[in-house]
């Protein structure tokens, strides 16, 4: 999309402080979820996206020694130089820890991409998009492609799950739960709440009013939850989607 010009490079100074770089790849390969937007910002030319990436990368300065790296899809999706540089980065700045994003189906390319940045004392923190841990609801509905209804095999991949909140059908409770099954299974939770965009499935106003009165309060302190209440909440983006 060529009007899409968002901000790409912001320093997160709260909780788990880090640099976070919002890349461009080649796209999602799933691109089926009903409530993603994934055409805004993906691109099949390699040169171009690593013209971009290296723009942004070159911001780094290693304030934290912790990079998050997003870009719209999985880490497989970003192409071969942009990775290598990613390396050279952090390597140059002190970056012992490395978030990126991986849909489920890439499970299996986890543990050799973590082995090649481990080689360079680098630990790679691994995010999945889960949204929620209904599995019946996910996969119904949202189309997610998450193959399993079990919390600890998805653990078994991934270190960090992002949540979907606000959309219709959900309650305060069903939330609550999904914090709390994240919390007990991964590191980390990173809570989205859903913004209208392109795609069919359009946000409940009843169910972030639900989120905004009885959840946020309540978690908002917690350093192992993050709260996006606008995808542009991380100082970077304006698109909703993550693996
Ligand atoms: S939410 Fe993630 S996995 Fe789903 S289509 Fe969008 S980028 Fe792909």
């Amino acid at each position: 999309m060529n009007d899409f010009n968002p901000n790409r490079y912001a320093v997160i100074h709260e909780k788990n402080p880090r640099e976070i770089v919002m890349l461009r790849g080649k796209g999602c390969s799933w691109r089926r979820c009903r409530f993603c937007d994934y055409h805004l910002d993906s691109s099949a030319d390699e040169k171009s996206n690593f013209r971009l990436n290296k723009e942004q990368l070159l911001k780094v300065t290693g304030i934290y020694q912790k990079l998050e790296v997003i870009n719209s899809g999985s880490f497989v999706d970003l192409d071969e130089a942009t990775l290598s540089l990613i390396e050279e980065i952090c390597k140059k700045n002190h970056i012992k820890q490395v978030y990126f994003e991986c849909h489920w189906r890439h499970r299996n390319d986890i543990a050799d991409f973590r082995r090649r940045f481990a080689a360079h004392g680098i630990e790679l923190k691994i995010k999945i998009g889960v949204e929620t841990f209904d599995a019946l609801f996910r996969e119904s509905y949202l189309d997610k492609g998450i193959g399993t209804d079990s919390p600890q095999e998805i653990a078994a991949y991934f270190d960090e799950a992002c949540l979907l909140f606000g959309i219709p059908g959900q309650t305060a409770e069903s939330m609550e739960h999904d914090i709390q099954t994240g919390l007990t299974h991964f590191e980390r939770v990173c809570v989205n709440i859903m913004q209208e965009n392109l795609k069919p499935i359009k946000p409940d106003p009843r169910v972030i009013d639900a989120f905004t009165k009885k959840l946020y309060h309540k978690y908002i302190e917690d350093c192992r939850v993050d709260i996006l209440m606008e995808n542009t909440a991380f100082g970077v983006g304006g698109v909703v989607e993550h693996a």
